[in-house]
């Protein structure tokens, strides 16, 4: 079965390209053609990675399905629509969990660690998340809709935040009450104060409207992590992360801190209370 996220590749690299035009037209300086290189050879890689997860942990879904009392009837406009909503409820849970779990960061941390903010930046996705992922999509199994389905809108929902990767779109008018933005998005990627850990959704702002995670863009956004990761690396954009866990887990006095190192935010370096400076996202300040 072919995901529409792969049959969107070939519009993915052209939307990359006329942007990348109108950017390096603008300011060529301003445009750092090895980060985008990078951002599609870890695009690509990440397709393939994902995939070969996906051929074990698609079984616990289909299990999971099976043991799904009520089986919703997608012959329905309805049960589409109560999935797009669900599929998104679970994304940004997956993607809030994300940024506060700290091993899970060490996966997520690949897609903020450019210092770009351009299109390529949206196929710039870990290798090796799918390892996790699936744990947050169970819930969708045992609510009874079927793995097509799934993969069919979980992959719309995808390509949705393809196209909100970008400085060229302003606001969006009324817009932005309902949905994820361009301008929305910026903020996300932030690394300002005020932007940190804002932001999570994927088609649909309002569940950071609803759970209190929503700041709009005022001041001009500054892009990446906190330390830099000045590397071109696939490699090791995809496996900084645990290095710098493991460093920190030795450190780490006490069973409690070093379950903390594991389980707890990233954002803090649970041997002295103080923010972490090794390239991971955290508070400025310090
Ligand atoms: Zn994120
Ligand atoms: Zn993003």
């Amino acid at each position: 079965m072919l995901k529409p996220t792969v049959i969107a590749i070939p519009f993915f690299a052209l939307m990359i390209a006329i942007e990348a035009y109108l950017v390096i037209r603008e300011n060529r300086e301003g445009f750092d053609k090895k980060d985008t290189w990078t951002n599609i050879l870890i695009g690509f890689a990440s397709v393939a990675f994902g995939s070969l997860i996906a051929i074990v942990t698609a079984n616990f879904y289909l299990w999971a399905y099976e043991l799904a009392p009520y089986k919703m009837p997608m012959d329905t406009w309805w049960a589409w629509g109560l999935l797009l909503f669900a599929d998104d409820f679970a994304y940004y849970w997956f993607h809030r969990f994300s940024h506060e779990v700290r091993f899970l960061w060490n996966f997520h941390v690949v897609h903020h660690s450019s210092e770009q903010y351009n299109l390529s930046v949206a196929v710039r996705q870990s290798w090796f998340s799918g390892v996790s992922h699936w744990i947050f999509y169970i819930p969708l199994a045992f609510l009874g809709f079927p793995f097509a389905a799934f993969v069919f809108m979980h992959g719309l929902n995808l390509i949705y935040q393809f196209w909100i990767h970008t400085k060229l779109i302003d606001r969006m008018g009324p817009l932005e009450w309902v949905f994820n933005t361009p301008s929305h998005h910026r903020v996300h990627h932030g690394v300002n104060d005020e932007y940190l850990d804002r932001n999570y959704a994927g088609i649909f702002i309002i569940w950071d409207r609803m759970f209190g995670t929503f700041v709009e863009e005022k001041e001009e956004v500054r892009y990446g992590i906190i330390k830099p990761l000045k590397s071109y690396n696939a490699l090791w954009i995809n496996t900084h992360g645990w290095f710098e866990m493991a460093e920190a887990f030795r450190n780490a006095r006490g069973l409690r801190n070093k379950l903390r190192c594991v389980f707890g935010s990233p954002n803090m370096d649970h041997t002295s209370k103080q923010p972490l400076n090794i390239g991971i996202k955290a508070p400025e300040r310090v």
